[in-house]
C-alpha cells in the first residue's frame, strides 16, 4: 500500500518538477551548478575572512558612529578588488543614540558592600536618568496583564521588572519594545527587562524600544530571577514576619544610572549598494541584502555582518561566472535596521520611480548557520512551485533550497519593498546548535543566545557555513535574475 502510493507520488512530483524546471534555460542551470560547486570549495573561507578583517579593524557599526563610516569606507575600497561590480553609497539622515556610562546596582544588605553590580545594557532610544541616577524598589511582573492588575497603587514610584521567560522573539520582544511605555502609565520611574534569550551566561541583550518618558535597561536572566526571588521572599516576610530570616528579606531596590543621549538627525550616513549589471535587462533588479549597522556591543558579526557579507559574498561568486545574469543583481547593505529603518525608508523613497523594475528582494538577517532556504512572500503560485522545484533539485548538496510561504514581510529592511508587492524572501538557516527548522521558535534559539550582546563576535560564525550561505543566495539570485 505504502509502496504504491509512494510510486504514484514520486511520479507526480517528477511530472510537476519537469514542467516547472522547463521554465528555466539550460544555460541558466549550468551557471547555477557552477555556483553550487563554488559553495563546496572547502579552501574558500573568504566571506568569513573579510568580515573578520573589517570587524577586527573597526569593531561594531552602530548607526551614526564613526566606526560605521570607517567600515563603510572599508567596503567601498574592498569592492575595487573585484571586476564587474559597480558600487556607490546613498546617504540617509540618521539619529545618534549614544549609550555613555550606565550601571545598575542592586542593594543586598547581606553582601559585602551591601550591593551587587549587575551587568546591564540600556535599551536603544531610551532616555537617560541624569548623572545622579534614580533609586527605587523593583516590582517584578511576568506580563502586561499582571502590570495592569497591580496598577498605580503598587507600581507608582517604583521600577518595573519584566521577567517573562523566553518563548520567542515576537512574544518576549513586546516587553522590550513597550515595557517602559506601559509601566510609565502606572507611574513607574523606570523599567528593567529580562534579556530576550533562552540561554544566558550573564549576558545582557540590548535592542531598541518605543519612545517613553522613563529610562529602560536590559539585565541578565540570572539577575532577573534573583530580583524576583528577593521580591517573593520579601512579600512572604511582610505577610508573616515570624518566618525564619524574615528580617533579611528586604525588598529589591536598585540604583539605575544611564547617561544615554539621543541626537536627532545627527548626521548623514549611507546604505551601500553594489551591482553586477544585467546583460539584457540591466534596469531590472534582483536584490540580495543584509543590514550593515549593528548595536554598539560586540562587533555585529552575526547581526548582521553575516547577512551583509553573505550577500556580498554571493555577488563575488557570481562575478566569477563566465557570463553575467540577464538582469542586474544588486547587493544592499542597509543602514539603521536596528532602530529607525532610515536606510530602508531612504532607499524606498529614492528609488520610488523604479520599484516596478524590482523583480525580487531578498534579505538575510536571522543568522547564517547551516543554510535552510527562503521564506517567500508572494501571491504568485507559479513562483512558489518553480522555486520549490528549483530548490529541491539544485541546492540539496549545499542546503538553502527549501521554500515556505509567509504572509508578512520576512525582514525589516525589505519590508517596504515586500509591502509594495515586490516578491520577496527572507533567507533562513537551521538553528546553530540543534539544527532545528527555522519555521519554529526553536529554530532560532541559538541565534538569540548572541543577539545584541557583547558576545556577537566572529566566533559565532563558521567560515564554511558562510560560504554555503553565499553560494545558496547566489544560486537563488542568479536563477531569478536570469529567467
Ligand atoms: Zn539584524
Amino acid at each position: 500500500m505504502r509502496g504504491i502510493l509512494l510510486t504514484g507520488a514520486l511520479f507526480l512530483q517528477y511530472y510537476v518538477s519537469a514542467a516547472y524546471i522547463e521554465l528555466l534555460k539550460e544555460d541558466t542551470l549550468n551557471m547555477v551548478e557552477q555556483l553550487v560547486e563554488f559553495g563546496k570549495d572547502e579552501k574558500d573561507t573568504s566571506v568569513w575572512d573579510e568580515l573578520a578583517e573589517m570587524t577586527d579593524l573597526y569593531g561594531n557599526r552602530m548607526t551614526a558612529s564613526v566606526q560605521y563610516s570607517r567600515s563603510a569606507e572599508w567596503v567601498m575600497k574592498n569592492v575595487k578588488k573585484y571586476t564587474g561590480m559597480t558600487a556607490w553609497t546613498e546617504d540617509v539622515n540618521v539619529d545618534y543614540w549614544k549609550r555613555n556610562e550606565e550601571s545598575v546596582h542592586l542593594y543586598v544588605p547581606t553582601r559585602e558592600n551591601q550591593m551587587v553590580n549587575l551587568p546591564m545594557l540600556g535599551l536603544g532610544q531610551s532616555v537617560g536618568t541624569g548623572p545622579e541616577g534614580i533609586e527605587a524598589n523593583v516590582i517584578p511582573v511576568s506580563s502586561f496583564d499582571e502590570l495592569q492588575t497591580l496598577g498605580n497603587k503598587t507600581i507608582a514610584g517604583n521600577i518595573v521588572l519584566y521577567n517573562a521567560d523566553f518563548v520567542s522573539y515576537g512574544e518576549n520582544g513586546q516587553y522590550r519594545f513597550n515595557g517602559a511605555f506601559n509601566a510609565e502609565k502606572y507611574g513607574a520611574v523606570g523599567a528593567l527587562v529580562q534579556s530576550i534569550t533562552g540561554y544566558s551566561l550573564m549576558t545582557p541583550h540590548t535592542g531598541t524600544m518605543n519612545p517613553a518618558g522613563i529610562p529602560a535597561a536590559a539585565i541578565t536572566v540570572e539577575d532577573s530571577k534573583l530580583i524576583t526571588r528577593m521580591y517573593n521572599r520579601h512579600m512572604k516576610a511582610k505577610q508573616n514576619p515570624d518566618i525564619e530570616n524574615a528580617e533579611l528579606f528586604v525588598a529589591p531596590r536598585v540604583k539605575l544610572v544611564m547617561n544615554a543621549q539621543n541626537y536627532v538627525n545627527h548626521t548623514q550616513q549611507p546604505n551601500i549598494i553594489i551591482d553586477i549589471k544585467g546583460s539584457e535587462k540591466p534596469d531590472e533588479i534582483v536584490i540580495l541584502s543584509g543590514h550593515f549597522d549593528s548595536w554598539d556591543v560586540g562587533v555585529g558579526a552575526m547581526d548582521d555582518g553575516g547577512g551583509a557579507f553573505c550577500s556580498y559574498g554571493a555577488l563575488k561568486l557570481i562575478s566569477r561566472l563566465p557570463r553575467k545574469p540577464k538582469r542586474t543583481i544588486r547587493v544592499i547593505m542597509w543602514n539603521n535596521e536596528e532602530s529607525l529603518s532610515r536606510g530602508a525608508d531612504g532607499y524606498f523613497a529614492a528609488h520610488k520611480n523604479e520599484l516596478d523594475k524590482h523583480i525580487f528582494a531578498m534579505e538575510s538577517d536571522i543568522g547564517n548557520f547551516e543554510p535552510w532556504g527562503i521564506e517567500l512572500m508572494s501571491k504568485n503560485a507559479t513562483l512558489l512551485n518553480l522555486y520549490t522545484v528549483f530548490g529541491n533539485q539544485y541546492l540539496p548538496t549545499i542546503g538553502g533550497g527549501n521554500v515556505t510561504l509567509v504572509d508578512e514581510p520576512p525582514n525589516v529592511d525589505i519590508d517596504p519593498l515586500c509591502a509594495y508587492g515586490i516578491p520577496c524572501g527572507g533567507f533562513v538557516t537551521l538553528d546553530k546548535y540543534t539544527f532545528k527548522n527555522p519555521s519554529t521558535p526553536a529554530g532560532f534559539e541559538g541565534y538569540f543566545r548572541f543577539h545584541h550582546t557583547e558576545a556577537d563576535r566572529m566566533e559565532v560564525l563558521d567560515p564554511h557555513q558562510l560560504r554555503r550561505n553565499a553560494a545558496a543566495m547566489a544560486a537563488w539570485a542568479f536563477m531569478i535574475a536570469d529567467q
